[in-house]
């Protein structure tokens, strides 16, 4: 079996580090990962392409380059407990993993978490803990959160998930239309939100309670 230690070093220096990702140990998970075991088998040889990849059930493996800028932005120290909506492969989770004491991952379509519960347990991962259910609702046996990502497109910040983040703990989340989003940092600070919007980017669609309707509305 082929363990592509190549690409990833290429991936990391041509898409992330060189496109202004510099927080060391975001990059040296990336360069830990083996983002080939994330994808289905016919993508394999375009696991480390600078694009997103279809996983199955319409929904998508996020961009190397997305990964790690929203991995940054989180700024995970050891201690923290990070909460992740949208499992989807479980690529993600494992860079999460990488850097924070504990990770709750909430994904809605049971088939993709299960499927990411398997891979990510084979690879060792003892700190993650896999939930079914509607992410929009985050998941309060857990919080307070230090940090939270939501790696699907919402309408607004679902209040729940601000609620179940920590003070001072920073969430990032993509919010605007169905079809386009804004990347947003949301801040904690004595209990206000403070919102940051990045730049523009497309996420399958958030849904769920305090997201999208199934069909947009
Ligand atoms: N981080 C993942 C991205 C998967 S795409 C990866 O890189 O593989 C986004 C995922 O969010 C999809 O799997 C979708 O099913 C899931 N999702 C959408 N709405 C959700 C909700 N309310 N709760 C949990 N997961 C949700």
């Amino acid at each position: 079996m082929r363990d592509y230690k190549y690409e990833r070093e290429r991936m990391v220096e041509t898409q992330i580090r060189a496109r202004g990702v510099r927080d060391e140990r975001v990059l040296q998970a990336m360069l830990r990962v083996p983002r080939h075991l994330f994808v289905p088998p016919e993508f394999e040889d375009m696991a480390y392409a600078d694009t997103p990849l279809p996983i199955g059930e319409g929904q998508t493996i996020s961009q190397p380059y997305m990964v790690a800028v929203m991995t940054e932005l989180l700024e995970i120290k050891e201690t923290d407990k990070v909460l992740e909506i949208g499992t989807g492969s479980g690529y993600q989770t494992a860079i999460l993993a990488e850097l924070a004491s504990l990770v709750v991952t909430v994904e809605r379509i049971e088939t993709l978490l299960r499927k990411a519960e398997r891979r990510l347990t084979e690879l060792g991962y003892t700190n993650i803990i896999f939930i079914v259910g509607d992410g929009t609702l985050g998941w309060k046996k857990e919080a307070p959160y230090q940090g939270i990502i939501v790696t699907a497109g919402a309408p607004e910040v679902p209040p729940s998930l601000f609620e179940q983040l920590d003070e001072g703990g920073r969430m990032v989340i993509p919010v605007g239309a169905w079809g386009y989003q804004t990347l947003t940092l949301v801040r904690k600070e004595n209990g206000r939100m403070i919102k940051e919007e990045l730049f523009g980017c497309t996420f399958v669609p958030l849904i769920g309670k305090e997201g999208w309707k199934e069909n947009g509305a």
